[in-house]
């Protein structure tokens, strides 16, 4: 029966190549967006107090960082790439990028060390995966995604989620690879201790300046996505709080918080005080608003954000299953940007959107 149906495929294959090489439609499907060619990504870099005096030059450099990972994005998405692995991609590339508090630039806890969370959510079976509180691993999206597609769990902790990075094929690198002088500096500060003078040959991407006054906590990256064929992920990554004490999780790791996608509601990435998005389940309660009463993503947001949680806690962003994009905030401003199959590319940092094409 078996080697029937092997037979009947390799006779049927050739037809089925000719048929989608020769297909006209391949600009057709570009020209009429059917529902399921629509996709919509909404990505962050962390909310907080930015000052609006910030630096040109640092302006530009957060807006050229937030700009290149949301092309990349739609680059994927417009070649049919799915959900998951979209989300993946670009916050790898943030996680590279040490203007932001994930990966390299990372902020330093209580201990002058970095342990950093991430987590990866599937809306299409809610299946996820998460790690906190790892020290050697180059990208934690990336580990948080071997934990949600080769583990029977979801979170692995500190030492344990070293030990599931042995058994994987995730870069690893020195602790001293996520360090940045400007990190140190915030750390210093929030000790009270700015007089020490670093003996530190940092080289100019690790002393760049602060954004904001409250830059402790800011600079978490996420990114949600709707792809073309109507799946939802989401994932978040970050170094956490500055000056954290041993052990500390916050909300990034946690689905549900800091991180959740359901195909039926929406995909969401959260930001802010991670104690405040744990307390109120902020990711799921959207979902779960939009789910038991209809709200539309933006209405269920903005609920959550400015009814539940404190002014200057931070933020969300996230896309909906119909495509609709959120970025609801509470704080003077937030990193973000968005983009779907319509046209629609922003980039934002404050009310205004700094690059904008319809
Ligand atoms: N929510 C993160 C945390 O509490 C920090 C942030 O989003 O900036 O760990």
């Amino acid at each position: 029966m078996k080697t029937c149906y092997t037979l009947i495929t390799l006779c049927l294959l050739p037809f089925a190549l000719l048929t989608a090489c020769d297909r006209p439609g391949e600009t057709t499907m570009n020209e009429n967006q059917t529902e399921q060619a629509r996709y919509a990504i909404a990505l962050h870099g962390g909310a907080g107090v930015i000052s609006r005096d910030l630096d040109e030059e640092v302006r530009r450099q957060y807006v050229d960082g937030l700009d290149e990972a949301l092309a990349l994005g739609v680059e994927m998405l417009e070649n049919g790439a799915e959900a998951l692995d979209v989300v993946e991609q670009v916050i790898r590339i943030l996680e590279d990028n040490p203007l932001f508090n994930a990966g390299r630039g990372a902020v330093m806890t209580n201990e002058e060390k970095f342990e950093l969370d991430a987590s990866i959510m599937d809306g299409r079976d809610l299946s996820g995966g998460a790690v906190t509180g790892v020290t050697t691993v180059r990208h934690p999206i990336s580990l948080a995604r071997h934990v949600k597609s080769g583990s029977r769990h979801i979170l692995f902790a500190a030492e344990g989620a070293e030990r599931f990075a042995d058994e994987t094929g995730v870069e690893r690198v020195d602790p001293s690879y996520f360090y940045t002088e400007r990190r140190h500096r915030q750390l210093l500060r929030a000790q009270g201790r700015d007089e020490v003078i670093l003996d530190h040959s940092g080289d100019e991407e690790s002393m760049l300046p602060d954004a904001g006054a409250d830059s402790d906590k800011m600079g978490t990256v996420g990114v949600a996505v709707l792809d073309r064929n109507g799946n939802l992920a989401a994932g978040t990554s970050t170094g956490g709080m500055t000056n954290k004490r041993f052990g500390r999780v916050g909300d990034s790791p946690l689905l549900g918080a800091g991180t959740y996608a359901n195909n039926e509601t929406c995909a969401i990435s959260s930001t802010g005080t991670g104690e405040e998005f744990i307390r109120h389940a902020v990711a799921f309660q959207i979902s779960a608003i939009m789910e038991y009463t209809g709200a539309g993503l933006n209405e269920a947001a903005d609920q959550v954000i400015n009814g539940k949680l404190r002014e200057g806690d931070g933020g969300i962003i996230g896309v909906s299953h119909t495509g609709e994009i959120a970025m609801v905030f509470n704080s003077p401003g937030m990193f973000r940007a968005a983009a779907d199959a319509s046209g629609r590319y922003e980039v934002s940092i404050w009310d205004e959107p700094i690059i904008m094409r319809e």
